[in-house]
């Protein structure tokens, strides 16, 4: 699985980095990110974050 955050989408609310932080963190330009690679281990938290997400700015590729 692949995930990534449409930066245009997001409006740094956070709540996918409280919810998941191994998976997502602020980048330089004070949005969110995807920062590790989505691990089997990760997959469930952060596709809970993505659906969490009040602008569905996550996005599966
Ligand atoms: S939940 Fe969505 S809008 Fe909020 S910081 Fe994460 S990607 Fe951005």
């Amino acid at each position: 699985m692949n995930l990534y955050v449409d930066q245009e989408l997001c409006i740094a609310c956070g709540s996918c980095i409280a919810l998941c932080p191994e998976v997502y963190d602020w980048n330089g330009s004070g949005k969110a990110d995807v920062i590790a690679e989505i691990t089997a281990e990760l997959k469930d938290s952060a596709v809970e974050a993505k659906d969490i997400c009040p602008t569905d700015a996550i996005i599966e590729e």
